[in-house]
């Protein structure tokens, strides 16, 4: 009897361990599945995006066909709407980046799917001549020459017009965006961040060719609500006289990953300006009918 009962408990407890076996082993197959591949990034505010580096850029999948990345379904991983269209976030179609061959040119394409490489520093950045909403003289000031001249301008006609413009943010490098990008990562898991910052190396601000504006008084500074402000309609109408056009606009989430940006200009020149605001187009459409070297990727 006693003998029996020692069997029967023996039994138990090998059975116990085996159960705590299988749970452990599934419990870690549940967290590797969880776990996405972090690509290096950082940006600077909440609401914002952009940035990558090498050991998170996977080069190959992705051909550099001058074409937009393919538009995907807007559906996460788990079924529900994601935020933020992007053909990016179906975990069985493209998450690969490759980096642009001509970083320094005025016309590459830093999106999602295309990215500078992780050292890329333009060389001509300046301290263009405008307000900011905050007094220290440091890196997010900064623009590429071509782009802080324009910028000059616009700014100045658009206080002709009544309506006093200060900058949020410009140039910031892939280390920035790196440390930032991790933070959000941290606070949100990395599908969330990516809807809202970019991978390091993808966000556009690296290049030293975009800014995020805003009215003087700071208000709504890279927010929704600067959207339908005098100061945004502004922009809208003017900003490609000057070179510059809205990066993201309104309804484009699928072609350009990234959800309405009224604040976030990109310097393209005058004359492609004019052709991307006339034909009411996002730079991935124009470099698709346009193809050009600036998006060929290195090998
Ligand atoms: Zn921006």
């Amino acid at each position: 009897m006693k003998k029996t009962r020692r069997k029967t408990g023996r039994r138990l407890a090998i059975l116990m361990l085996l159960v705590c076996t299988f749970i452990t082993v599934v419990t870690i197959e549940n967290i590797n599945a969880d776990k996405q591949p972090i690509q290096d990034e950082n940006p600077m505010n909440g609401s914002e995006n952009n940035g990558p580096s090498t050991g998170t850029v996977q080069p190959g999948t992705d051909k550099p066909t001058g074409q937009k990345p393919e538009t995907g379904s807007n559906q996460a991983a788990n079924g529900e709407p994601s935020p933020v269209p992007d053909e990016n976030n179906s975990p069985n179609n493209d998450d690969s980046i490759v980096v642009v061959a001509q970083p320094e040119s005025v016309t590459a394409l830093i999106n999602k799917h295309f990215a500078l490489p992780d050292d890329y520093k333009p060389s001509d950045l300046v301290y263009p001549d405008v307000p900011f909403i905050f007094a220290e003289k440091i890196e997010k000031r900064k623009m590429r020459k071509a782009a802080a001249d324009a910028l000059e301008k616009m700014f100045a006609a658009a206080r002709e017009d009544g309506l006093p413009l200060s900058g949020v943010s410009a140039y910031r490098s892939y280390s920035t965006q790196k440390t930032l990008f991790d933070r959000y990562v941290r606070q949100d898991g990395w599908d969330k961040a990516r809807t809202y910052s970019a991978v390091p190396g993808t966000s556009e601000h690296q290049t030293g060719l975009a800014i995020d504006v805003t009215a003087r008084s700071g208000k709504c500074a890279a927010s929704d609500c600067f959207g339908g402000t005098k100061e945004a309609v502004w922009i809208a109408r003017h900003a490609s006289e000057y070179g510059f056009i809205i990066r993201y606009p309104e309804g484009k989430d699928a072609l350009t990953g990234y959800k309405y940006e009224p604040w976030h200009i990109r310097y393209v020149g005058e004359e492609i300006a004019a052709i991307i605001a006339s034909g009411d187009l996002t730079l991935e459409q124009y470099a698709e009918q346009h193809g050009d070297g600036s998006i060929a990727v290195t090998d």
